[in-house]
């Protein structure tokens, strides 16, 4: 029978998947809600299993001329104290490092080399809902266009329109945390730790409520830093009080709450975008697909995004999505996802309280060197396209 499958949404993971679906000969298109446009702003970590996923899909050159890849962290208080330095441990080959990337640059570079592999990507299509029945699934469109396949994939993010209509109980809550994302330029500033930075080191301040990891980032836009904040905060904030500040007003807050008197400070000031995000999740569903329904990234599970994780988790779930429908009838490509993923994914969500550093650090107890011990991920958990072991 002709398998078409029909993936909602052109972010992270419905990109991927529908490029390793053409390298397996296999008949898919994108649907995207939006219509393509640069969007400037945030930048986020990719671990080793996500950088792999590129080397595989083949764009590991375009993605390393386009990022940054530190080998030491230094940790420093807001006044550029240096409290610690930290060796990354990272591998001498590219595609076993992790890196910071811009998000738009990785959605550029994966948009243009799957229209070059002839992907069909559609945008201005917003998935409204969906049916299926014993052969077919159809999909329909806010415009009154619907489709039919025979598989869907919802890689349409967060708010994922799939999984609320495969599991509505399952609605999106405050996750207790805020995230400010910024983007700023190299030059006019000068001192010690923005030397540091040009050198190729991470700079992570922590302060009582909140801490901040500074990177270079594509090294060939002029906004070639960026940088990361997250912090606890019990109640949500009202859009007045964070959302809807104007860039100048979240840089006063900034400066005024956490700048010190060093390089942090300025770069707050420095920096031409910032991006205000409360962070929302929803609690694990209890199945991945129904029927010839599946989602697939974050509509699949929520992982905060100041873990550093999400995006490698997206990019491994389509890649062994892919790689399953390769070999499999649907019904156990669906069954292997769900079943060989799910440990993965718990593991990484079980780790998030050592993981998220959003609620900060108490100085007066010591800096917790053991901060990162105790996780269950495996640190060097890789897919392979072609072979049979994960
Ligand atoms: C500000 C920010 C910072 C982050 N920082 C990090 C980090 O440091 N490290 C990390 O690993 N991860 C980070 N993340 C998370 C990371 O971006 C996501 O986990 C990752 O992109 C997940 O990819 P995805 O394919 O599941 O979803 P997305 O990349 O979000 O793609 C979903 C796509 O579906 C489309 N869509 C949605 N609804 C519909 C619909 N009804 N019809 C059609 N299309 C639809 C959307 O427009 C979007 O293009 C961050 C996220 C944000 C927002």
């Amino acid at each position: 029978m002709n398998q078409k499958v029909m993936i909602i949404g052109a972010g992270i993971s419905g990109l991927t998947l529908a490029m390793f679906l053409k390298k397996a000969g296999m008949d898919c298109a994108v649907y995207e809600n939006f219509p393509y446009k640069r969007v400037e702003g945030s930048s986020f970590r990719i671990n080793k299993s996500g950088v792999h996923v590129m080397k595989e899909l083949g764009i590991e050159d375009q993605a390393q001329q386009n990022s940054h890849s530190a080998d030491r962290m230094r940790i420093l208080t807001t006044d550029d104290m240096e409290i610690a330095s930290i060796n990354l441990m990272q591998d001498s080959v590219f595609s076993r490092r992790s890196i910071y990337m811009q998000r738009s640059d990785l959605v550029e570079i994966l948009m243009r080399q799957a229209e070059l592999d002839g992907v069909e990507i559609h945008y201005n299509k917003k998935l409204t809902h969906f049916t299926q029945d014993a052969s077919n699934i159809t999909a329909y469109f806010e415009d009154g266009h619907q489709e039919t396949g025979t598989l869907l994939v919802g890689a349409d993010g967060l708010h994922s329109t799939v999984r609320n209509q495969l599991f509505p109980s399952h609605v999106l809550s405050y996750a207790k945390s805020w995230g400010l994302y910024g983007l700023a330029s190299f030059k006019d500033m000068n001192s010690d730790p923005i030397r540091h930075l040009m050198d190729g080191d991470e700079l992570f301040y922590f302060t009582q409520n909140a801490n901040f990891l500074v990177s270079k980032s594509n090294p060939t836009h002029e906004l070639n830093l960026s940088w990361q904040a997250s912090g606890y905060q019990e109640r949500k904030r009202s859009k007045e009080e964070f959302e809807f500040r104007t860039l100048d007003e979240i840089k006063s807050d900034l400066i005024q709450e956490y700048g010190g008197n060093g390089a942090l400070s300025e770069i707050i000031r420095n920096s031409a975008h910032i991006i205000p995000k409360q962070i929302y999740s929803v609690d694990p569903i209890p199945s991945w697909s129904k029927g010839r329904a599946v989602v697939i990234g974050d509509a699949a599970h929520t992982i905060n995004p100041n873990t550093g994780y999400g995006c490698s988790v997206a990019l491994e779930d389509a890649m062994y999505l892919a790689k399953m429908l390769k070999k499999h009838h649907y019904t156990d490509a669906l069954y292997y996802l769900e079943a060989d993923r799910k440990e993965r994914i718990r593991a990484i969500l079980g780790s998030l309280d050592i993981f998220d550093v959003s609620k900060g650090f108490d100085f007066s107890n010591g800096f917790d060197i053991g901060l990162f011990s105790g996780s269950k991920i495996d640190a060097n958990y890789t897919i392979h396209w072609e072979t049979e072991c994960l």
